[in-house]
Formats: C-alpha cells, sequence, structure tokens
C-alpha cells in the first residue's frame, strides 16, 4: 500500500476493498525517488471473447491528476453498486471493462507530465504528423529538458508499451471495443476527441462516432457541456498513441468496431473562476477549490455510466452497412468540410 501518492492508494484499497467484483493485476512497477509505484490494470465484468469492451484510461499526463481523479471516483461508485445493484451485475454480464487508472504513476508522483525518463507518452508513438505541426508542441526529439519529448525512436516507453500490449491483448480481439482517456488542460470547454492526432483525415468509424454523439446528445440533452471533435480540428501531433493503436486496429481486425476517444477536461474554467490558479503550474490542470473538485468528480459520472451501458448494447445503436452512409455524411459535414 502506497502513501506516496493518493490516487495510487485509493485505487490499491480499492483492489483490496472488493475482491469479488475486481481483477486486479500489476503490469509493473516503477522506482521514482527510492518508491516503487505499480502500475495497475484492473478489470470487471465479463471476460467472453464475443462481448464487447469498455477500456478507461488515465494518468497519461502526470500534471493531469483529475482524470485520474475523476476515473478512481466512478469507479469506486461501480464498485459500491456491485453490492446492491442487481441491474448493474446484469450489465456487467454482458460487457467487460478494462482500466488502467494510473498510467504514468512516476509522473503523477513527480507531478509533471513526461514519464520519470522526461518522455511525453502521447509523443511516444511511432507515428509521425503529416502536413504542419506546430513545434514543440507537435512533439519533438531535441531534448527531453523541454516539453513534448517523443523519447527514443527506437524504443518505447515501458508506460506505452503498457497501453498498446493491454489495448491490443484486451480490447482490439472483441468485436467492438470503445476507449476513453482521460486528461485535462486545454481550453475552456470539456472536449471528446477522436482520432487523428497526426493529420486532418476522417478516421474510418466516423460514421459510428456520430451515431454515439446521437444517442448522448438525446438521452442527456442538459449534458451538452461536452464538445465532440476529430482532435486535428485544434492541433496536429507526432506519436499520439491512439493514432497507433487505431491504425493497428484497422490492419489487424478490419471487421471490428474501435472508438478511441479522449476526455479533454477544460481546466482553463477552473483558472477563470479562481484566477490565483494561474500562479500554480498545477493549478493550469487540475481544479484547486475544493466545491470545484467536487463539482468536477460528479460531472462526469453520467459520461462514464453511458459509455458502459452504451458499450453493452453496441448492437442496439450502432449503425450497419446500410445505414452508415447519412452518419458519415453528417460528421463530414460538421468537422471536415475545410478539408
Ligand atoms: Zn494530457
Amino acid at each position: 500500500m502506497s502513501n506516496a501518492l493518493p490516487e495510487l492508494s485509493q485505487l490499491e484499497q480499492l483492489i483490496s476493498r472488493y475482491p469479488n467484483w475486481v481483477r486486479a493485476s500489476p503490469l509493473a512497477h516503477i522506482s521514482v525517488a527510492r518508491q516503487s509505484l505499480a502500475i495497475w490494470r484492473l478489470e470487471l465484468g465479463n471476460p467472453a471473447p464475443h462481448l464487447p469492451v469498455l477500456g478507461l484510461f488515465a494518468g497519461v499526463h502526470g500534471m493531469e491528476k483529475i482524470g485520474s481523479q475523476v476515473l478512481l471516483a466512478w469507479l469506486e461508485s461501480l464498485l459500491i453498486r456491485c453490492q446492491w445493484d442487481d441491474s448493474l451485475l446484469q450489465l456487467l454480464d454482458n460487457v467487460r471493462l478494462v482500466c488502467i487508472p494510473l498510467l504514468n504513476v512516476g509522473g503523477l508522483y513527480l507531478q509533471q507530465r513526461a514519464n520519470p525518463n522526461g518522455v511525453d507518452l502521447m509523443r511516444n508513438a511511432p507515428v509521425n504528423a503529416q502536413g504542419f505541426t506546430a513545434w514543440p508542441l507537435g512533439g519533438q526529439r531535441l531534448s527531453k529538458h523541454l516539453p513534448w519529448y517523443r523519447g527514443n525512436p527506437s524504443q518505447l516507453e515501458i508506460e506505452s508499451q503498457l497501453l498498446i500490449n493491454t489495448v491490443q491483448q484486451q480490447l482490439l480481439p472483441h468485436p467492438f471495443a470503445l476507449a476513453m482517456d482521460c486528461h485535462s488542460g486545454f481550453g475552456l470547454r470539456d472536449r471528446i476527441w477522436f482520432p487523428y492526432a497526426a493529420h486532418k483525415r476522417p478516421p474510418y468509424h466516423l460514421a459510428e462516432a456520430v451515431a454515439l454523439r446521437e444517442i448522448f446528445n438525446k438521452t442527456y440533452p442538459n449534458h451538452d457541456f461536452y464538445l465532440m471533435e476529430p482532435q486535428s480540428l485544434n492541433y496536429t501531433t507526432h506519436g499520439d498513441l491512439w493514432d497507433y493503436l487505431y491504425d493497428q486496429q484497422r490492419s489487424q481486425y478490419p471487421a471490428h468496431v474501435f472508438l478511441p476517444f479522449t476526455l479533454e477536461m477544460g481546466s482553463w474554467l477552473w483558472v477563470k473562476k479562481n484566477p490565483r490558479q494561474l500562479f500554480s503550474w498545477f493549478g493550469h490542470f487540475n481544479p484547486i477549490l475544493p466545491h470545484r473538485l467536487t463539482r468536477v468528480l460528479r460531472r462526469h459520472l453520467t459520461l462514464f455510466d453511458f459509455l458502459l451501458r452504451a458499450t453493452a448494447s453496441y448492437q442496439r445503436w450502432l449503425p450497419d452497412s446500410t445505414q452508415r452512409e447519412p452518419y458519415q455524411q453528417a460528421g463530414l459535414m460538421r468537422w471536415y468540410q475545410s478539408n
């Protein structure tokens, strides 16, 4: 049990408290400042290969603790509901849930974006951006002492490799997989990004992303604070792990559906409402005031519940081959008209 990092203690307490519901494996231990911190993978639900999977990830960027906190808050609520909510247990019979809530556990401990080797994991994948990319934001190989360092091109970082292995082994072989990777720090809105980061072309599963957006917006008309869009609409980057995994999925399992999303919580709003946060680097990425933290922790519970239910029932809302065209056109009109 680690007291070095409160989020890791919370995660390890969940694992020890709910052994009947959660299967947990330490994927690796990261040594940092004489601590040995585990990277945990949690699984719930039914692992049968023909069933759909939801993958939830957080803590890729160590500065963005709020992503891990939001995911842990939802997981804790889910595990408590496993004690009394029969409908949840029935749901979990029909879906598998795989989570890595603290991927860059060394970076979280050090309160830095990069991993302990100074590598930005979201610039570390073997993918190069096409067209104009802002330097160094899009990823740089000059120095690990500058932000957005891509790392050694011939050696993936251990955290990146663990994420890739988990998605390749636990998500992609299933007929339907949805992933959400929780970040913070960009803009005033809560954004839900989908590939690509490397270029401005649409992903193959644009129609499916539009269909998911439509059922969310119709089901939760008062949760209109999410802005869904391709990441490349904001900026393009090298080395995005989700770009890499999405292309892997397309070449290895072309008949399967894989929808990888990134939740980018808009932290500028917290700074705007509490300008003193401007003077704290941590405050650029995380809500500081207790009431705001509570509000952010409950703000996304509905989204995670929705994703679990939408994954379990994907056959009910996913457009089939004869229905894809209008969804595809709607996505092209909304996001790709300037191409
Ligand atoms: Zn991030």
